[in-house]
């Protein structure tokens, strides 16, 4: 099919990464290896740092670290990315208690950082490791949590912490917290850690995922516009969420109902309305949506991710003219159901074409199945 971006296959990560590591290492070869894939969230945007629903899925585009654990306090790491920030080789210490690992430059090497601080076991070893990676860097397919993962599944390889998967997630999201400064709830890391083949999960408040069959392919529509929640209005959106459950009363937006909403109205301001608006109702559609999933309605699964679309761009204003475009042009496509960037399996060619001819950026599809969360590969 034209203009459908191939999906670089593990082994072919792999195989490129130990050559890489090689090449900088005198000679000497990784000794383990593993994966840990990007995400695409389905349905419930927002809803995660509001202890909400999410419906995501783990994607096929993984971070791959080849690495080997070496004697001393030295850590090396190395990315084969392009798009990360240079220098793209970094070295450091282990941290100790008199020296925490701290946040620097260049910004990627953070991510690792991040988790090395974080990681649940000790004495964690000297090591050296090669990042190679199939997931676009800030193409909202979560590149970021699944190399935090990857670099923990690392570590899992050289000094063992107790398997605790949840626990792993929630090191990962702090990682991110402290030494990435975004403060993004655990749906992403969560996903990597825990997806499972060919199904999409709904995780939930108390961190318990319940996987939904069903899904088979999703096209994912990268809009390839910079559009993403970062710098300060990530923070602005989380902060009016909370500031809407305060006066509502409830510890998080996921114990408010509507009514509840509707009876608060005149102590809100206008924008602080609409975000709680969005965030409720995004909760209960996620849950309905789970539930369309698993009798196989995607005609009621497509309506409320339309819906979703709408209440993201008019109440919580996180769209932008370009993804609005796409998912006009993609709506107008007989056979596809629901439209925040993905379609049916069979509609995808009239897709494509379609989207193409009516978008006026440049869009990158790629043809996705739903697929295994972090592992360990053999070498
Ligand atoms: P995303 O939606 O892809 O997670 P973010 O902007 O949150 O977007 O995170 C992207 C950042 O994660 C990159 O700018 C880079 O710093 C880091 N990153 C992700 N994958 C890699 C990688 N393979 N090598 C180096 N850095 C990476």
């Amino acid at each position: 099919m034209a203009n459908i971006c191939p999906i670089k296959n593990i082994a072919d990560l792999v195989f490129e990464a130990r050559r890489v590591y090689r090449e900088t290492f005198d000679g000497d070869d990784a000794n383990v290896a593993l994966c840990a894939p990007g995400r695409v969230n389905l349905i419930g945007e927002h809803t995660d740092y509001n202890e909400g629903f999410v419906l995501p899925m783990a994607l096929p585009m993984v971070t791959v670290i080849v690495g080997s654990k070496i004697s001393g306090q030295k850590c090396c790491v190395v990315t084969q990315t392009e798009a990360a920030d240079e220098p793209r080789v970094v070295h450091f210490d282990l941290p100790n208690e008199l020296a925490p690992l701290l946040r620097g430059q260049p910004n990627w090497a953070n991510y690792v950082k991040g988790v090395v601080q974080h990681y649940r076991a000790r004495p964690i070893p000297g090591f050296r490791a090669v990042i190679a990676n199939s997931v676009p860097l800030g193409g909202g397919l979560s590149s970021s949590a699944s190399l935090e993962v990857a670099v923990y599944t690392f570590l899992q390889q050289l000094c063992p912490d107790d398997g605790d998967q949840v626990a792993k997630a929630v090191a990962c999201q702090q990682a991110e917290h402290t030494h990435a400064a975004v403060p993004c709830g655990i749906m992403d890391q969560f996903v990597s850690v825990l997806g499972k083949e060919g199904h999409a999960c709904v995780v939930t408040v108390r961190l318990t995922v319940n996987y939904t069959v069903k899904v088979i392919v999703i096209l994912i529509n990268n809009s390839n516009v910079r559009q993403s929640l970062t710098g300060s209005e990530y923070p602005t959106r989380r902060k009016q969420c909370e500031e809407a459950a305060t006066i509502l009363g409830k510890k998080s937006l996921r114990e408010a109902t509507l009514q509840d909403l509707e009876a608060a109205k005149d102590r809100l301001d206008g924008v602080t309305y609409r975000r709680a608006r969005h965030v409720i109702e995004e909760i209960e559609r996620t849950a309905q949506a789970a539930e369309a999933l698993k009798r196989g309605d995607y005609k009621e699964f497509g309506r409320l991710m339309v819906e979703s679309h709408n209440s993201l761009r008019d109440n919580y204003e996180v769209s932008c003219p370009e993804l609005d475009e796409l998912v006009a042009a993609a709506l107008e496509v007989d056979g596809v159901f629901r439209s925040r960037m993905t379609g049916r399996a069979h509609a995808m060619e009239r897709a494509v074409k379609h989207i193409q001819k009516k978008y006026h950026g440049s869009p990158t599809f790629f043809i996705t199945t739903p697929s295994e969360g972090a592992h360990a590969l053999s070498l």
